[in-house]
Parts: structure tokens; sequence; C-alpha cells
């Protein structure tokens, strides 16, 4: 963890002295996901709460093996993340790492990957944002846990509409082949590959690049995503 700071907490102002600049109790206020399909990501119904798997995955399970997400993208989640990827606050990527990281050190049993690769950005995307969200989200996760990340892996070679607008079908269909692997000696070595999203809304794009990284003989692949988002 880095130094301890004296900052301003970027929800409410009030004075912190802590590695990130988020007070307590804006953190305690933040909607964290408990009792979600293990797989995807999505909340269960209370009815299904015995259930480690939604219905969906039960049904039909992706190419994914486990999601975790931390919190439902509602305030100040979604405040948070619009704010960094369309007003450069960088620094609330630091923040969304460390409680990220923090929750994983809950995570006892759940073995680490052998690197982690942020959901790449087509370049046009890249240049006009000037920054990949995912990216900045993965570095101090990775530097933490002393992991890669796999930068050389796969790029976006299609450019895909913004998602915002989109029904799960058309996200689906909207997503589809728009990834390519780079180098497929990159690839070597890595039996188990994380995905960083900032946000997981249909998990159609974490779905797409799985079913590229198994086809390619990745064995396992997950998702670390900061919210989750459900399309009504
Ligand atoms: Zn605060
Ligand atoms: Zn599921």
């Amino acid at each position: 963890m880095g130094l301890f700071l004296k900052s301003a907490c970027v929800l409410c102002g009030d004075s912190v002295v802590k590695t990130i600049s988020l007070c307590e109790p804006c953190r305690q206020d933040f909607p964290i996901l408990e009792n979600a399909c293990q797989q995807c990501g999505l909340p269960l119904e209370l009815a299904n709460e015995d259930h480690s798997i939604c219905g969906q995955c039960f049904k039909s399970p992706t190419a994914v093996d486990y999601t975790l997400c931390l919190y439902h993208y509602e305030i100040p989640l979604d405040y948070l993340i619009t704010e960094l990827k369309y007003n450069q606050k960088l620094a609330h990527a630091a923040i969304l790492a460390e409680l990220f990281l923090a929750r994983l050190s809950e995570e006892s049993a759940e073995n680490l990957p052998d690197v982690i690769l942020p959901v790449p950005l087509h370049k046009n995307r890249l240049i006009k944002r000037g920054f990949n969200q995912s990216l900045e989200i993965a570095r101090p996760i990775a530097k933490q846990l002393d992991i890669p990340i796999g930068l050389d892996l796969v790029r976006r070679k299609r450019q895909t509409r913004t998602q915002t607008d989109l029904t799960a079908v058309e996200r689906k269909k909207n997503i589809r082949g728009c990834f390519e692997i780079i180098k497929k000696e990159s690839l070597s070595g890595y039996d188990h590959i994380v995905i960083v999203d900032d946000v997981v809304t249909t998990g159609s794009t974490a779905n797409e690049l799985a079913i590229l990284l198994k086809k390619l003989g990745v064995k396992k692949v997950g998702v670390w995503s900061i919210a989750r988002a459900v399309i009504k």
C-alpha cells in the first residue's frame, strides 16, 4: 500500500488521512454486491440464495469461469466511474483499485491468475480518451499482487458502438468478433487469466474475450470488476 496522505474525500470533501482520498463514512455507504452469481456476477434473487450460480448460467454456462464484482453500479459508483472515464479523474482509478484489493484479501481461497488482462479499448477511443480506464484500475492491483499485465495479448480490431443504449442481445452482436489475439506465443504459460473491467453489464464483452482465450488453450478465465450493472 502507498503512503498515508492528507487529502480531501472525492465524494464529500472531508479531510482524510489515508492512502486513498475517500473517507470511511462515504466508503461504508457503497452499495456492496453480496449474494451474486459466482459465474456472471449477477445479483441473485433472495429466493435463489442457496445457489451459487444464476439460472441463466445454470442453463447455458458462458466461457467465463467466475466473476467478482464489488458493488452495484449505483450511486456513488456510477459517479466515480463516469468521472474517471469522461472527466479524466485518474485518481479514482487508484481508489477503485484499493477497494478491490481490500475485498480480494478477504477472498482467501481464490487462487490468483497468471496474468491480468484489462479489457482493451479500440485505438481510436484510446486516443480520444487518452487512457484505458480498465488498465488504470488494473495497474495498482497487478503491482500489489505482483502479477503481470497482459498489454500485448489482445487488441480490439473493430471499433464498436457505445454499448450504453443497447439491449443485451444487441450488445452480444455488437461485440462479436471485435477482439483479436496479437501474438499467440505471448499467451504461452498463461493457464489462468483474469479480465479487468470497470463495469460489467451483460457480461458479453468478457465472454467474447474468454471464448477467444479458451480457443487458444487458456484453461481458466475470470473477471474482476468494480461494479455490476443490470439491464432492466
Ligand atoms: Zn467522504
Ligand atoms: Zn450467472
